[in-house]
C-alpha cells in the first residue's frame, strides 16, 4: 500500500536578454511539453533530472509518481509572459486535479527570464506554494547556470545544482531531489538552508568541472557534502545572459541547521570571490584560431568551437564568419555544422541524394555575424533529423533536428539540420552516416557541454571568439537591470 504521493513536474528555460526572437508556447510545444502518463513514458530510461526522480521513487514502494506537466524549450529568448502564463496554468491546474500530493519534485533551469517578471522561477514556486499550501515539502534540481534568488531557500530547502559541466550528473542531482524529500516523509530527516549570492557575473567557457577554477569549487563542495551534517552543497555559476536582478554566482548549502548552512556557504563564497579572475579568459580570434591550428598536426580531429554561436547559448546556429574563413583557407577533410537552416534545408530535401546545387548557406539571422555562404554541393543523404543522444549528456534523450541534410563540397562535409542544435552527440551526425571522427578538422557549433562525448574522439580544442550573441565578452552586452556593481561588468570594484 502506498503511503506518500509525489508530485513530478518540469519547467525549463535558459533565456538570452539580448537576441531578437522572444520564446513562445510553440518552442516548448515543439521541444517537450508533456502532462501525465506521457512524462513517464518519454522520461523513464533517460539520464535527466526527471529519469531521476521516477528511478529514485521507484526505490522504495511506500511512494508513488504522480506526474503532473513538463515544459521545456531549448535555450533562446526572453519568454513572452502569456507563454510563461499558460505553462504556469497549466501546472497548477495538474496539481489542483491531482489529489492530495505529500512531496512534489520540480526540475527547473533556474535562468529564465520572462517578460513582466522579476525572477520567473520564484513566481513560479510562489503560485506553486500557494495552490499546495506551505507544509507539503518540495526539492527542485537547478542548472549550475541559475541566476538564483536567495529567497529560494525560505520556499524549501531541498534544492541540488548540478556539479558538472558538461552536465552529466542531472539525473544523480535528480535522484539526490527525490531522496531528499523520501527522507523527509519516511525518516523525519528534516533540513536548513542557507544561499549566498556573490557580486560576480561570470562568463562561462572557462567553467568546465574537468579543469580549472569550477573544478576546485566542485571539489570544495563535495568534500563539504562528506560531512556528516551537511546534506548538499551547490555552486551556480550564472547565466551572464540573463539581464536580471538575480544575475551572478551564488552558493547554496543544505545542513542540518541554518546557522552551520550560512557558515559554510559563506566560507565557500568567499574562496569563490578570490578566484573570480580566473573565469575570465582570452580566446583566439578567428584568423588566430586558424593560424593556430594551420600548424598543429593531430592524429585524431582538431575542433575549432563558436561558441558565441553555441545554440545551447541561445545562439541561432547559422553565424558565418568563423566559417567563411575557415573556407577561404586550404584546409581540407573538414566537417562544419551543425548549421542551422531551414531553407537550405528544403532544398537539399527537394533536390534529393545524388544532386548537386548552387546553396546559400546560414547568415539568415544575424547578418552583422556574416553574410550567407555561396557552394556548390553535393547532397549526400537526408534524413527526418530524429536520433537519441548517445553520449553521456541527456544520455537516452530523443531529440528532434527537424530534418538534416549531409551535404558535401570539395573536401569540406557540412551537416545542415531544420532548427538550432549544438554539435553535442555524435548521434546527431552518426544518425545520418557522418563518423566525426574520421576527419582532420570539425568546425562545430558548440561550447563545452559537446566535449562530454567528443573528448575521446578528438584531439584539440580552440575556443574561437568570434562574434555571436553568446560572446565570451560579457562586459560589451547592454545590461539595465544587473545590481549594480556585478563584477566584471563594473570594474571599479575589482
Ligand atoms: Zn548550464
Amino acid at each position: 500500500m502506498k503511503q506518500w504521493r509525489i508530485g513530478v513536474a518540469f519547467f525549463y528555460h535558459e533565456s538570452h536578454s539580448f537576441v531578437r526572437e522572444k520564446t513562445t508556447i510553440e518552442d516548448f510545444k515543439r521541444e517537450g511539453f508533456f502532462k501525465g502518463q506521457e512524462i513517464v513514458d518519454v522520461y523513464t530510461g533517460t539520464k535527466t533530472e526527471v529519469g531521476g526522480f521516477l528511478d529514485e521513487l521507484a526505490l522504495d514502494e511506500r511512494f508513488s509518481v504522480v506526474p503532473l506537466q513538463c515544459a521545456a524549450a531549448i535555450p533562446s529568448g526572453v519568454v513572452t509572459f502569456e507563454t510563461y502564463e499558460e505553462i504556469e496554468a497549466g501546472l497548477l491546474k495538474e496539481l489542483k486535479t491531482a489529489g492530495q500530493l505529500d512531496g512534489l519534485l520540480l526540475a527547473l533551469h533556474g535562468a529564465m527570464v520572462v517578460e513582466g517578471l522579476e525572477n520567473a522561477e520564484m513566481s513560479l514556486i510562489n503560485a506553486i506554494r500557494e495552490e499546495i499550501g506551505e507544509s507539503i515539502p518540495f526539492a527542485t534540481t537547478l542548472d549550475m547556470h541559475a541566476n538564483i534568488s536567495p529567497l529560494l531557500t525560505e520556499c524549501s530547502p531541498y534544492h541540488f545544482g548540478f556539479k558538472t559541466y558538461p552536465h552529466i550528473d542531472m539525473y544523480e542531482q535528480g535522484r539526490r531531489a527525490a531522496s531528499a524529500i523520501m527522507k523527509h516523509l519516511g525518516q523525519r530527516k528534516l533540513y536548513e538552508a542557507a544561499c549566498i549570492k556573490l557580486p560576480m557575473l561570470l562568463p562561462s567557457v572557462n567553467m568546465r568541472t574537468e579543469e580549472g577554477p569550477m573544478k576546485r569549487m566542485m571539489v570544495m563542495a563535495e568534500q563539504y557534502e562528506r560531512e556528516p551534517d551537511i546534506l548538499a552543497v551547490s555552486v551556480f555559476g550564472g547565466f551572464p545572459y540573463g539581464d536580471v536582478k538575480d544575475a551572478g554566482a551564488s552558493v547554496l548549502v543544505i545542513a542540518k541547521d541554518k546557522e552551520r548552512a550560512q557558515t559554510v556557504a559563506s566560507s565557500i563564497g568567499e574562496y569563490y570571490w578570490g578566484i573570480r579572475q580566473e573565469f575570465l579568459v582570452n580566446l583566439p580570434s578567428i584568423n588566430e584560431a586558424i593560424d593556430m591550428i594551420s600548424e598543429l598536426e593531430e592524429e585524431k580531429p582538431i575542433v575549432l568551437a563558436d561558441i558565441a554561436d553555441n545554440p545551447l547559448s541561445c545562439g541561432s546556429g547559422d553565424t558565418t564568419l568563423l566559417i567563411e574563413a575557415f573556407l577561404n583557407t586550404d584546409l581540407k577533410k573538414a566537417l562544419i555544422g551543425p548549421i542551422a537552416d531551414r531553407e537550405t534545408f528544403e532544398q537539399c530535401r527537394k533536390a534529393g541524394k545524388g544532386a548537386r546545387l548552387k546553396l546559400s548557406l546560414g547568415g539568415k539571422h544575424y547578418p552583422e555575424f556574416g553574410r550567407p555562404v555561396g557552394l556548390e554541393a553535393e547532397v549526400l543523404a537526408i534524413t527526418d533529423g530524429i536520433f537519441y543522444n548517445s553520449g553521456p549528456f541527456n544520455h537516452g534523450l530523443k531529440v528532434d533536428a527537424q530534418g538534416a541534410a549531409f551535404i558535401r563540397s570539395g573536401e569540406r562535409d557540412f551537416l545542415i539540420i531544420g532548427r538550432p542544435l549544438s554539435a553535442n552527440d555524435p548521434a546527431l551526425f552518426r544518425h545520418i552516416g557522418i563518423e566525426p571522427s574520421d576527419y582532420r578538422f570539425l568546425v562545430l557549433k558548440a561550447k563545452n557541454h559537446f566535449r562530454a562525448a567528443f573528448d575521446p574522439l578528438i584531439s584539440k580544442v580552440i575556443y574561437v571568439d568570434a562574434p555571436g550573441v553568446a560572446t565570451n565578452k560579457i562586459v560589451q552586452l547592454p545590461f539595465q537591470k544587473i545590481p549594480p556593481g556585478l563584477w566584471p561588468i563594473n570594474q571599479e570594484i575589482q
